[in-house]
């Protein structure tokens, strides 16, 4: 077919976000948004920002804000990248890790943003099913990928890899791996940032969409060998993060225990809904993030169960197809919308 467009492109199939619809009084259980405000340091940094330094470009490195998180990560600048959201760390790492027609890899199910970045840089795409009940299974060593994309907790099922087998994993794969912590702040403190710091073909993201209340200002990182970051550095645009979101990132990790505060209110919620899931008959998964995969009683469907809520003005996501089909993945607000979700099921 004659067309302006690439064929990668014209067979690509995008990524699908959650919906954001603009309804008032909507509950919005679907993209695992923290329903707490960021911190006050996040207003004050708004309303002391000087709009005539708009004019300038922004600095193209982060500097200070790379600094402030290498602090925090103890490392040096040189082991740190910072980005657009991480999913813009996601899709650089794929370009540099890999080469076209090459292989990356993760398991089934995982984040639905890995295929589609992949494609878009026409490398293949193979996938380790997880076992029953989604928990670690060691992923085969003839995988011929150079890079595993590894989202720990997991999504979208909450399931958190002992760190102990991700090391071993990461110390016998030949390519980079990528330990994606978007949720890693609900997971009672355990990471996989000593693995960045020991070994070289290992790359932590995390972004502060989640746990930090700010999905809408785009500021994820990952830390590293200099060699990986290194590769990023060069593929990211000259200007990949503006001045704002660096001076509202700054003052947000300025003020650590706000964010932690909320993480431990979402962890006590997240437990509590689980146990009442559970009891009407859920078969819950456990989860370390800030959201819950399940699926629903006997005779009913999930897709059913979606679309009732959907109709009460709940949205849940719902990942119809394969071995997602009859689950939900519910994020997890405040007490008051999580006593709406159970009144409305
Ligand atoms: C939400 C999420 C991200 C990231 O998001 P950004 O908003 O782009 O920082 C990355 N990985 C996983 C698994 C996620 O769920």
């Amino acid at each position: 077919m004659n067309t302006y467009v690439r064929t990668s492109v014209q067979e690509l199939e995008a990524y699908a976000p959650g919906e954001q619809p603009k309804v008032a009084g909507l509950i919005k259980l679907n993209t695992n948004e923290n329903p707490y405000p960021p911190s006050p340091a996040v207003a004050r940094a708004l309303a002391e920002f000087a709009a005539d330094s708009l004019r300038l470009y922004p600095d193209p490195v982060c500097a200070a804000l790379r600094e402030r998180i290498a602090q925090g990560a103890g490392v040096g600048t040189e082991n740190v990248f910072v980005g657009n959201g991480s999913d813009e760390v996601l899709r650089l790492a794929m370009r540099a890790f890999t080469r076209p027609g090459g292989v990356a890899a993760a398991f089934a199910p995982s984040y639905s943003l890995y295929p589609v970045l992949a494609a878009a840089e026409e490398v293949g795409f193979r996938t380790v099913p997880l076992p029953d009940g989604y928990g670690w299974t060691e992923p085969p060593a003839d995988l011929g990928a150079s890079l595993f994309l590894l989202a720990n907790p997991n999504a979208p099922t909450g399931v958190f890899y002992p760190v102990e087998a991700i090391e071993a994993f990461c110390r016998r794969f030949p390519g980079v791996v990528i330990v994606d912590e978007a949720y890693v702040d609900f997971s009672g403190g355990r990471n996989c940032l000593a693995l960045a710091k020991r070994l070289p073909n290992v790359l932590v993201c995390r972004t502060m969409s989640k746990s930090f209340s700010l999905a809408g200002l785009r500021i994820g990182w990952a830390v590293g060998s200099a060699e990986l970051i290194g590769a990023l550095y060069k593929l990211k645009d000259s200007y990949n993060v503006d001045r704002l979101a660096q001076a509202v990132a700054l003052a947000a990790l300025g003020d650590l225990p706000w964010m932690q505060a909320n993480a431990e209110k979402i962890v006590a919620t997240r437990e509590k809904v689980a146990a009442e899931l559970a009891k009407r008959g859920f078969q819950v998964v456990p989860s370390a993030a800030n959201f819950l995969f399940v699926e629903p009683p006997a005779g009913r469907s999930a897709a059913d169960v979606f679309a009732a809520l959907r109709r009460k003005n709940i949205i849940v996501r719902y990942f119809p197809g394969g071995r997602t089909d009859n689950a939900l993945r519910v994020s997890i607000g405040t007490d008051a919308q999580m006593d709406a979700f159970f009144a409305a099921l």
